[in-house]
């Protein structure tokens, strides 16, 4: 019988982890099945009971369960951890481990398939949600110079900030402190939700100045308000977030596979073009 992996996540019909993962499997040869599965709301932890019944290997967590999987799991790996999140579960015996593959997904899309260095560079992040806490560590284990993170509700930036030091230079903003410390940013990344309700965050006009990328972390949205604005003030490279969706599925597969797929021509196919 074939492996059993699913996504799950409340609504799920939007989800592209089944094709992703079943393009990876058909690639690399292996022999599993990957399902969607729209978990309840207040039933997370007896459906997925139902599922390792049923001889799962494997499970991607999307919203609104990642802090549901992270209390699930038994085991967490560092990245789980430090993000206070589980994107993906692996059920070896009576083991489950929770593992959370956004970060550096986002940190492999930047570095490998874009091009961009993020060592010594002054990078900066919007949002201080999930996706913005997943990408933390990752990005300071890149050694920028500086990592500034801004928040609309700042005291959200300052706990996370607390929470990460000494793990590197990572600064806390405001929006309306951004323009005095506008020397001039390599990489902005928008982690807040803005864009999936066509809003802007309330960025200084000068952010934008000087950078190589700007990256949205929102897919499948086109020419967002963001992605406008930097195109706007003369950023060249700008980005959304399906490499990163394909990357942390990537990571993910490996981990429960033990080999990774290739990514690029995947990604080229699902990007929907930035105009
Ligand atoms: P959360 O709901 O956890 O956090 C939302 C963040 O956005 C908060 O910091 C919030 O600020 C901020 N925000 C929302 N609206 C505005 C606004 N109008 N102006 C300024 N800030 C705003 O969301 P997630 O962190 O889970 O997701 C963030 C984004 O990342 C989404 O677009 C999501 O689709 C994307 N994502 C992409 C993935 C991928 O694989 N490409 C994976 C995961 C997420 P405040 O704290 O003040 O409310």
């Amino acid at each position: 019988m074939s492996d059993r992996y699913a996504v799950i996540g409340n609504p799920i019909g939007f989800s592209k982890s089944p094709l992703i993962h079943g393009t990876f499997a058909n690639m690399t040869g292996q022999d599993l099945v990957y399902e969607a599965i729209e978990g309840p709301l207040n039933g997370f932890g007896e459906r997925v009971d139902q599922f390792r019944t049923d001889g799962a290997k494997g499970l991607n967590i999307t919203a609104p369960f990642k802090l549901d999987a992270f209390d699930y799991a038994n085991e967490l790996s560092e990245s789980a951890e430090r993000a206070g999140a589980v994107n993906c579960l692996k059920f070896v015996g009576d083991r489950i481990i929770g593992e959370n593959f956004d970060g550096i997904g986002l940190v492999r899309d930047i570095t490998v398939n874009l091009g961009v260095k993020m060592a010594g560079r002054r990078v900066l992040m919007l949002g201080a949600g999930g996706a913005a806490r997943g990408a933390l560590l990752p990005f300071l284990r890149q050694e920028p110079s500086e990592l500034v993170l801004v928040n609309r509700t700042l005291s959200k930036a300052v706990a996370l900030a607390e929470e990460f030091a000494g793990c590197g230079p990572l600064i806390v903003s405001g929006y309306a402190e951004l323009a005095d410390l506008a020397e001039g940013y390599d990489v902005v990344v928008n982690a807040t939700s803005a864009s999936l309700r066509g809003e802007m965050p309330p960025l200084p006009g000068n952010v934008f100045r000087g950078a190589e990328l700007a990256y949205e972390l929102a897919y499948g949205k086109g020419l967002t308000p963001f992605l406008q604005a930097a195109r706007g003030e003369g950023v060249a490279k700008l980005a959304d977030g399906v490499g990163m969706l394909v990357e942390q599925a990537a990571e993910a597969f490996a981990w429960w596979r033990g080999l990774r797929p290739s990514t690029a021509q995947l990604i080229a196919e699902l990007t929907v073009p930035l105009s």
